[in-house]
């Protein structure tokens, strides 16, 4: 079989934006891919990554591709492939990029042979698909061992970063070091924020381009509230009767429907919420760095210092047992339940640990938006944080968000305006405050919601995204 795989595409009209950002930005858009379609002349815009499904990359890419074919542009991805030792080391490099976490092991020659060589063979392959004058987008630390051969083979080559620090430290710098023989050649270098450019790289081929998401998604697409609710009771996160005319159908972002009785069940600790209980909510995968377990201590201690209002927390995540490629899931699963445990029994009951289905990944996605429509506060207390998808798609939803003010999320938010931005992550009375001063105060919500969905319009949606990165080919061109 071979290493290199083309994944398919399905073609996604830009029309569905004019409703959100008017028919002149759209038209705009279109004529970019127009003018950038013509000075291609038949070459191809290639993305290569190392995965089709699972995580953000994949998501953007999913979304962006079926944008940018939608816009007329001929764009395809490939994705790499590798024997096991190839990711184990890929996945260090990405730990080591995001600042630590690595297991000690040195990134010297040896690991150069491992990457270089399984890199050498997808080279190989590829070359088979690019012709000279093709546009390639190598995405992360798994691809960009392949742009020497590339350029080599006339290929005009950009490499993009998602990960990256706030600070260097040793193991950032390693990374760097290790992909350094790698990049030297490549004209431009994209990251998801200023902050994320290695002081090496500082000469003028860098461009930022912020993550995005996809309005119309099954993870955002709107629903409306009897859907919502629908939902969250069928799964069993929210108890009661279904509401007066209960939905049983969404739209799946391929337009055909989704059955919402056949939903497989969330598993709950804890009792479910009433529909009317207002809910606290933080949407992550079990990882230590999303710290699910000060989100709990920091609800705790908000009903314990102040006794009104009401709320609920609910922790939502994968479900441990049945994801594969996170093997610290369990444990970190294991660390939320003991803190869980540890609460006096009333302050128990109006917290619930659930674990979302995963099988399906647009029913995953769909339980993730009805979940955050319903929230009376989004939060996202993470210690670490490229990017936070969730945080964009919370404010997508017009939610206030309270937030750690680490990496990306610092992007994203501004501090009391578009949500609430925590300088110490690990201060759990801070965030007890913050999440007080919004569930008591709907005007002070509604605004920060408002504001925050305003934000997501103009900044972190699809058609802004394909437009610098057709901006930037349009360069390359010149
Ligand atoms: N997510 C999900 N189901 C879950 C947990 C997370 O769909 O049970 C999604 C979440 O909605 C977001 C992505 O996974 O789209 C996580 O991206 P983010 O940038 O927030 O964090 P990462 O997991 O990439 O560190």
């Amino acid at each position: 079989m071979p290493l290199v795989q083309e994944v398919p595409s399905e073609i996604r009209s830009l029309t569905r934006f004019v409703p959100l950002l008017g028919e002149a930005a759209v038209e705009d858009a279109r004529n970019l891919a127009r003018r950038l379609q013509e000075r291609l002349a038949g070459a191809v815009v290639w993305n290569v990554n190392s995965t089709a499904v699972g995580g953000g990359v994949a998501e953007m890419l999913h979304s962006l591709l079926g944008y940018a074919r939608g816009a007329g542009l001929d764009v395809r991805w490939l994705t790499i492939g590798g024997p096991p030792e190839f990711f184990h080391l890929t996945k260090r490099l990405h730990h080591a990029l995001h600042g630590g976490r690595g297991d000690g092991s040195p990134l010297g020659e040896a690991e150069h042979h491992v990457y270089a060589s399984n890199l050498c063979k997808n080279a190989v392959e590829l070359r088979g698909l690019v012709r000279r004058g093709d546009v390639v987008l190598l995405h992360d630390p798994q691809t960009a061992g392949l742009a020497p051969s590339l350029l080599a083979a006339g290929a005009r080559v950009l490499w993009r970063c998602h990960i990256g620090a706030d600070d260097v430290n040793a193991d950032v710098e390693l990374g760097w070091r290790f992909l350094e023989r790698y990049l030297d050649g490549v004209p431009i270098l994209i990251f998801s924020r200023e902050r994320y450019v290695p002081d090496r790289y500082r000469d003028g081929r860098v461009v930022i381009i912020q993550p995005s998401i996809d309005a119309f998604s099954a993870k955002n697409v709107e629903l409306d509230e009897d859907t919502v609710r629908s939902i969250l009771v069928h799964v069993g996160l929210v108890e009661g009767p279904p509401p007066p005319s209960p939905r049983e159908s969404f739209l799946r972002s391929d337009n055909t429907p989704g059955r919402v009785e056949r939903f497989a069940d969330v598993i709950r600790l804890g009792r479910a919420s009433a529909w009317e209980t207002p809910l606290v909510v933080q949407v992550s995968r079990w990882d230590p760095l999303k710290d699910m377990a000060g989100v709990l201590r920091g609800f705790s201690l908000m009903v314990q210092n102040h006794a009104l209002p009401e709320a609920d927390l609910v922790l939502a995540g994968p479900n441990v047992r049945a994801v594969a490629d996170d093997p610290e899931g369990p444990a970190v699963f294991e660390d939320v339940y003991r803190a869980f445990r540890e609460q006096p029994a009333a302050i128990r009951a109006r917290i619930h640990l659930a674990m979302l289905p995963t099988a399906d990944v647009e029913e995953n996605a769909v339980i993730v938006n009805a979940l955050q429509r319903h929230a009376a506060v989004v939060v996202q207390k993470s210690l670490h944080e490229g990017f936070g998808l969730t945080v964009t798609e919370a404010m997508w939803k017009g939610r206030p968000v309270v937030a750690s003010a680490v990496g990306g999320i610092q992007d994203q938010i501004e501090d009391g305006v578009s949500g609430v931005l925590l300088p110490d992550p690990g201060d759990d009375e801070a965030f007890a405050d913050a999440l007080h001063r919004i569930l008591a105060d709907p005007a002070l919500a509604d605004h920060l919601g408002a504001a925050a969905r305003a934000r997501v319009r103009d900044r972190f949606l699809g058609v802004r995204h394909l437009v610098q990165y057709g901006e930037i080919i349009g360069r390359m061109l010149a």
